[in-house]
C-alpha cells in the first residue's frame, strides 16, 4: 500500500478538472450553478448564488488541481494543457495515457470527441482529433522525420456484458489496429467505431455510460513499438454505485466499473510514485493499459469532467474526491 511518505513524481501525472456550462434542461428545471473556478487551479463547490469569498476557502469545499477549466474553456484550450505535452512524450519513445473521468453527461465524450454510442458527434473537434493532428505535424519535424516512424491507430471499447452462454464477461470489442496516414484517416476510424457497437438492445446512451472507450495512437519504427498514446473516455463514474440496484445485470456491470475505476486510481498512484509493482491485474481496463503504466517514460493525465448544477452536486463531489486522490 502507498503511504504519504512516498514522494509524488509531479511531472508524470497531471490532474485537471473541466466544468461544463449549465445545459438547456438544467436551466429549464431552474437548476443552479454551484461550481466556481476562482483561479486556474482551484475548484469550489458552494451554495447556489453564494458570493464566493476567496479569503474563506475552507468554509466551502475547495479542491486544488494542476489546472481547472471553467465553462468558457474550449477543447483546444483543455487539450493544450493536458494531452499536448503527452504527444511529445510519445515521440520521445514513451507511453502516455489521458483519461476523461466523470459522471454521465458531464462532458467526457464532448472533450474526447467520440464514443461507441452511434451518435453523430463532430469528432474533429475533440482531443482525439487534436492529438492526431499534432502527431502528423510532429512527424514532419526534422528531428522526428529521420526516425521514419509509422503511425497506427485503434479504437475499441471495454464493457461487461452477457456472452452467448449467458455468462457475464468483460469484453473488448472494436477496431483492429491499422496504419493511418492523415488526420482524415483517424477521423474515419473514430466514425467507424461509433457505428460498430454490438451490444444488442441496450440504448446507445446507456451503453456508452457503461463502457470504457479506448483510442490509441501507436508509433512504430520498422514495425517495432516506439511509443503509444492511449486516450480513454471512461464509463460514467456514477455507474460504479449501481451495486445495490434491483437489476442483477446492472449490479454486475456496476461492480465491474467500480472495480476498474479503483484499479485505475491505484495504477496511476503507483506510476506517480515510481513503484515497481503496478496493480494492473485487478481489472480488464488496467490490464489492457498495462504497458502504459510501467516503464521509465510513462506519463498520464486525468481530465475530471463535472456538471455545474446543484442536482449533480453529490456526483460532482465524488468526482473531485477521486481526482484529488489520484496524485
Ligand atoms: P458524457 O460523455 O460525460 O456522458 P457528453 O460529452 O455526452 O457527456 O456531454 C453531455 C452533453 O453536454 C452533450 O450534449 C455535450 O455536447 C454537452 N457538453 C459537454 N461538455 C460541454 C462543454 N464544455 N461545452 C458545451 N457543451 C458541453
Ligand atoms: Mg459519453
Amino acid at each position: 500500500p502507498l503511504t504519504t511518505a512516498d514522494p509524488v513524481d509531479e511531472h508524470r501525472i497531471c490532474v485537471c478538472v473541466r466544468k461544463r456550462p449549465l445545459n438547456k434542461k438544467e436551466t429549464s428545471l431552474k437548476d443552479l450553478d454551484v461550481i466556481t473556478i476562482p483561479s486556474k487551479d482551484v475548484v469550489m463547490v458552494h451554495e447556489p448564488k453564494q458570493k464566493v469569498d476567496l479569503t474563506r476557502y475552507l468554509e466551502n469545499q475547495t479542491f486544488r488541481f494542476d489546472y481547472a477549466f471553467d465553462d468558457t474553456a474550449s477543447n483546444e484550450m483543455v487539450y493544450r494543457f493536458t494531452a499536448l505535452p503527452l504527444v511529445e512524450t510519445v515521440f520521445e519513445g514513451g507511453m502516455a495515457t489521458c483519461f476523461a473521468y466523470g459522471q454521465t453527461g458531464s462532458g467526457k465524450t464532448h472533450t474526447m470527441g467520440g464514443d461507441f454510442s452511434g451518435r453523430n458527434q463532430d469528432c474533429s473537434k475533440g482531443i482525439y482529433a487534436l492529438a492526431a493532428r499534432d502527431v502528423f505535424l510532429m512527424l514532419k519535424k526534422p528531428s522526428y522525420k529521420k526516425l521514419e516512424l509509422e503511425v497506427y491507430a485503434t479504437f475499441f471499447e471495454i464493457y461487461s456484458g452477457k456472452v452467448k452462454d449467458g455468462k457475464q464477461q468483460v469484453q473488448v470489442v472494436g477496431l483492429q489496429e491499422r496504419e493511418v496516414r492523415s488526420v482524415e484517416d483517424v477521423l474515419k476510424l473514430i466514425e467507424m467505431g461509433n457505428s460498430c457497437r454490438t451490444s444488442g438492445q441496450t440504448s446507445a446512451n446507456a451503453h456508452s455510460s457503461r463502457s470504457h472507450a479506448v483510442f490509441q495512437i501507436i508509433l512504430r519504427k520498422k514495425g517495432k513499438l516506439h511509443g503509444k498514446f492511449s486516450l480513454i473516455d471512461l464509463a460514467g463514474n456514477e455507474r460504479g454505485a449501481d451495486t445495490s440496484s434491483a437489476d442483477r445485470q446492472t449490479r454486475l456491470e456496476g461492480a465491474e466499473i467500480n472495480k476498474s475505476l479503483l484499479a485505475l486510481k491505484e495504477c496511476i498512484r503507483a506510476l506517480g510514485r515510481n513503484k515497481p509493482h503496478t496493480p494492473f491485474r485487478a481489472s480488464k481496463l488496467t490490464q489492457v493499459l498495462r504497458d502504459s503504466f510501467i516503464g521509465e517514460n510513462s506519463r498520464t493525465c486525468m481530465i475530471a469532467t463535472i456538471s455545474p448544477g446543484m442536482g449533480s452536486c453529490e456526483n460532482t463531489l465524488n468526482t473531485l474526491r477521486y481526482a484529488n486522490r489520484v496524485k
